[in-house]
Parts: structure tokens; sequence; C-alpha cells
């Protein structure tokens, strides 16, 4: 399962685990990105935290692990490429599929070489509440009458969750108890991941109401990268 895991939340963890039971897979491989080629519209967290976190909510579960093969090389992930390095690690002869929500299997066309994607693993679409079932069907169908692509729609227990919806949450002092596991909420905490920026004094911005205000420009998180210049080229990472 790919993502850019800003944070991993209880979406992912239910998706991952429905997907392992019904295709009875020996390992689910969690695989945060490295630069994400189209989620430039803001700073992602650094790889060192979203794949800690990832660790820490896949601990307790044998059949999860993580890996590091995106986010130790230079350069947008994109998921061919991903695939392929996880083909000479793990070997050809085993089975793979591509887990992800269902929105990013819509888009599979714009992903770099998507033919030769399809030919090299199989995908499972995980569909997210409010998701419309008619277009992915569509899509699916067209998916693998033109390009012989295998891919699975998986239903999950309905869960509204998003990494987005947990930022904002953290940023506005709204709980995230329940939504994460309990270990990567103490770590977004302890790093003080997803807080307002405080303003430096140079910009003699008015103080921050609420929690914003509790800490110093030196607790403000030195966690998150600018993003990247928008490119042309459209990237494939969800
Ligand atoms: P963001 O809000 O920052 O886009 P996200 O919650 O969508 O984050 P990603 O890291 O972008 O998380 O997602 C990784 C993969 O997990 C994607 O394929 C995404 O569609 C899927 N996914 C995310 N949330 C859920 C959910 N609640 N249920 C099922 N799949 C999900
Ligand atoms: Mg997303």
């Amino acid at each position: 399962m790919g993502g850019t895991f800003d944070p991993i939340h209880y979406g992912h963890l239910v998706a991952a685990e429905e997907a392992r039971h019904d295709f009875q897979l020996d390992l689910v491989l969690f695989v945060p990105s490295g630069q994400p080629p189209h989620k430039t519209d803001r700073a992602i967290t650094a790889a060192k935290h979203r794949y800690l976190m990832t660790v820490l909510a896949t601990l307790t579960n044998p059949h999860f692990a993580v890996s590091r093969v995106d986010i130790d090389r230079p350069g947008p992930s994109y998921t061919i490429d991903t695939i392929e390095l996880l083909r000479q690690q793990y070997g050809p002869d085993e089975e793979y599929f591509f887990i992800s929500g269902a929105d990013a299997i819509l888009e599979l066309l714009t992903w770099k070489e998507p033919e030769r994607l399809l030919g090299l693993c199989e995908f499972i679409a995980a569909t997210r509440p409010g998701f419309p079932l008619t277009a992915l069907s569509e899509t699916v169908g067209q998916l693998g009458e033109q390009y012989g692509a295998r891919v699975h729609v998986l239903t999950v227990p309905a869960l509204a969750i998003s990494s987005t919806d947990v930022r904002q949450r953290v940023a506005s002092g709204r709980p995230i108890r329940y939504l994460v596991p309990e270990t990567v909420l103490y770590y977004i905490e302890k790093n003080g991941l997803y807080r307002p920026r405080v303003p430096s004094p140079a910009e003699e911005a008015p103080p921050l109401e609420g929690r914003g205000d509790e800490f110093t420009a030196d607790e403000a998180p030195a966690d998150e990268v600018p993003a990247p210049a928008p490119s042309a080229a459209r990237g494939d990472a969800p």
C-alpha cells in the first residue's frame, strides 16, 4: 500500500487488514512516499516522521511491515519504479497487489507507464465512504478490456478518515484519539507535528488564540520540507 501517510490513520489500517484477509496476503507492505509527485500544494512532513509513524502504527500486526524503498531514493515516487524495486527485493515469482483507495484507481491511466504497471501487479481498490461505485466499475471494466488490468474492488467498513482531516484537527486543537493509533497520537504530540506555525517576532503578527500561543518559535515543527514547484508531469503516488 503506497501513500503519503501524513499521518497514517485507521482508514489505511482497516483497508490493509481487509485486503490481507480477503486476498490471503502473506504480507502487507506500507510504502511511505518520498517526494509525492502531485501533492505540491502543501508542505509534506519530513519522511522520517511519516516513516516512524507508519512503523508505530503497524508494529502489532505480524503481517504488516514498512518499506523504505521510496523514501531512500531521490526524486518522485512513481508506482512503476516502486513495484520494480520490490520485485527485485522480494523476487519476481511472488504475486504483487497494489492496494490503494478507489479514487486513485480512477486516475491510474495518468500514472507513469500504466500499461507496464498493469502487467506487473494486480490492484485492490478500497472504496471510501461516499465514493461513486458506478464510475469505479466503469473504469475497472475499461481497464480490464483495454489493458487486461486485474483490478479488484474491496469494500471496507465505512471509515471517513483522511490524513487531511487529522492534520486539520490537530491544528485546531480537536481530538484525533480513535482516528489514529495511540502510538501515532503520542508521536504527533511529542514532535509537535501539524500544529499551526508560530510567526517569528519579525513578522509582528498578533498572538495566536487557543492552543497555538502555548508554543514558542523554537518548538514550532522543524519537520516540514518545502513542497516542490508544481511540475507538468502528472505523478502517480497516492
Ligand atoms: P490526504 O488527506 O493527505 O490525501 P489520505 O488520508 O488520503 O491523505 P494517503 O496517504 O493519501 O492518505 O492515502 C494512501 C492510500 O490510502 C490512498 O490510496 C488512499 O486512497 C487510501 N486511503 C486513505 N484513507 C482511506 C480510508 N479512510 N479508507 C480507505 N482507503 C483510504
Ligand atoms: Mg489522499
